[in-house]
């Protein structure tokens, strides 16, 4: 509080607004932030590997979502707490960088924090926790760089990307598919990678869904989905060697504007004017056909009528067509849209080797497929259309969710395969490769004379939460089976023993073919300590009370 006077003189007291906030400090700080990261972790924990448990998330208008990808879980959480909201961004920063790996960086970030908590007790100096990690980080990496392994794969022989793609399909609820939809997506990435300069745009890639059908419907198209059909039900529904007009401007007779006045007094002026209209239109449409326009796509509408006449002079038409999807349809068949009728040359035109119309599962939607375009080499644009029923159910909200569920899995496989691309080095999962960390950090430890080798031997441990939490979430004995293969992995000097959660009968995940990209697993590694460097740092918070 603090006395103050007004130009009066009169005196008045100013109560400082940060007396009106709650403060923590000191270790109440930390240790507070410290259980609500690991409360977000707990939520993810059972999401975790082959047989982690799904969350059902309900938004506050109705809509329900069932994932297991801890980005999509955390994003729709909707936590209050400016730490748990951190821990959503961790994993944000993992989806965006890597793709995959969301729910692991969140369980390790939990279990660093976990530990840095029983290290806070024994009276260890947050900065030295911090400095302490930051240096296992380092270890682990670098070890990691250690026991990579190189993937082989050529444009001939892309098998190795689809086994790791499966992998991470495995944890997915697609699993049953995993095989088809790891080709999938592999396919689609080799489609518009630059192998050359080991990158991929993903954007080139497009997912799309319909509900209906069976998740084993799913295909890889080389060319252009729109999401439109033709104007008239009985226009030919496949067309080989298309030219496509593309039209940005009205097809369809310009209409009066409201400042013009046309009387019409007699049937005879009406008939005229419908003669001219009629006629008009007819001229555009002999126009396009002169040009050796065999498909219409236009971005404005026209009415039935006009619709009529089309069909009735053999030539296709589709309506509506969005803005974007006109400039890929233009970049891929290497033509132009054209702004205004006149303009309409034949050299304007995009060319295509089959233009396509297929409806799908129980609502018959039908879509229009563009494929085999002039350009396609040079644009590269493929699309997967899936198509998921939940075994029998057609609901529709089940089947939605699904497909919502099997488009991030799938964008996960697209982002490892992806990723393999730009670097081809992989580690092996099941955590394999973080109890080879574990060991490697522990062992270093003794090397550090301060303080910090306990924060370094708590980094291992909490290294070993990964495993454990596999173990844990197949139903076996954590501790047991973590110390068994610990055991085998030191005895046998193979880093490649993990969690055998499937059940298979070999924990060797190179022989179950179970790995992950070298940077996603260090990826996670770094964030993870980086978000839980920067929690052991806060000693104080501030935050406005609650009245
Ligand atoms: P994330 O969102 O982090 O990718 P997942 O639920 O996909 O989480 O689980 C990934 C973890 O599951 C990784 O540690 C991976 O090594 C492990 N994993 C995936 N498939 C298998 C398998 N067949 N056997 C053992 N571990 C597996």
């Amino acid at each position: 509080m603090a006395l103050a006077f007004d130009e009066f003189g009169r005196p008045f007291i100013i109560i400082k607004e940060q007396e009106q906030k709650t403060r923590l400090r000191g270790i109440d700080a930390q240790k507070a932030n410290i259980s609500a990261g690991k409360a977000v972790a707990r939520i993810l924990r059972t999401s975790l590997g082959p047989k982690g448990m799904d969350k059902m998330l309900q938004s506050p208008d109705g809509e329900v979502t069932i994932t297991n990808d801890g980005a999509t879980i955390l994003e729709q959480m909707d936590v209050d707490n400016q730490i748990a909201k951190l821990m959503v961004e961790l994993s944000r920063s993992q989806d965006y960088e890597i793709g995959d790996g969301t729910t692991g960086v969140v369980v390790m970030a939990g279990a660093l924090l976990e530990q840095a908590e029983r290290l806070l007790e024994r009276g260890i100096h947050p900065i030295r926790i911090a400095e302490g990690y930051e240096m296992a980080s380092r270890i682990a990496v670098e070890h990691l760089e250690r026991i990579a392994h190189k993937l082989e794969f050529s444009v001939s022989n892309v098998d190795p990307l689809v086994q790791t793609c499966m992998t991470t399909l495995s944890s997915k609820i697609v699993n049953r598919c995993k095989r088809s939809l790891a080709e999938i997506a592999v396919k689609a990435v080799m489609a518009v990678a630059d192998l050359e300069r080991k990158d991929v745009n993903l954007d080139l890639i497009k997912v799309e869904g319909k509900v209906g059908g069976k998740l084993e419907d799913t295909e890889l198209i080389y060319g252009i989905l729109v999401d439109k059909d033709m104007s008239h039900p009985q226009m030919p529904k496949q067309i080989e060697d298309a030219k496509i007009a593309i039209l940005t401007c009205p097809f369809e007779p310009p209409k009066p504007k409201t400042k013009h006045k046309v009387d019409i007094d007699t049937v005879e002026k009406f008939q005229n004017l419908r003669q001219q209209e009629k006629q008009y239109f007819d001229d555009m449409v002999q126009k396009c056909k002169d040009v050796g326009a065999t498909l219409v796509i236009c971005q404005w509408g026209f009415d039935d009528e006009a619709n009529h006449l089309l069909m009735h002079r053999n030539l296709p038409a589709v309506r509506w067509v969005g803005g974007v999807e006109l400039e890929l349809i233009a970049i891929a068949t290497g033509g132009r849209i054209v702004p205004r009728f006149q303009e309409l040359t034949p050299e304007k035109l995009g060319k295509a080797g089959l233009v396509r119309e297929k409806s799908f599962g129980t609502t018959k939607d039908r879509m229009l497929y563009i494929e085999h375009c002039a350009n396609s080499r040079a644009v590269r644009y493929s699309f997967v259309v899936l198509l998921y029923a939940l075994n029998g159910c057609y609901k529709p909200i089940s089947n939605k969710m699904m497909i919502e569920e099997t488009k991030r899995s799938i964008h996960d496989a697209l982002c490892v395969a992806r990723n393999l691309i730009r670097n081809n080095s992989i580690v092996y999962g099941g955590g394999a490769a973080e109890i080879s960390c574990s060991l490697a950090a522990e062992a270093a430890a003794d090397r550090y004379p301060g303080v910090e080798q306990y924060a370094i031997r708590a980094f291992a441990d909490a290294l070993d939460s990964i495993p454990m939490a596999l173990a844990e979430n197949s139903g076996l004995q954590p501790i047991e089976t973590l110390s068994a293969v610990k055991s085998q992995q030191i005895k046998e000097n193979n880093h490649c023993c993990g969690i055998d959660c499937n059940d298979v009968g070999t924990n060797d995940m190179r022989e179950q073919n179970v790995f992950e990209t070298l940077i996603g697993k260090q990826q996670q590694i770094l964030l993870a300590t980086q978000v839980v460097k920067m929690i052991l740092k806060i000693d104080d918070v501030i935050s406005p009370s609650e009245y």
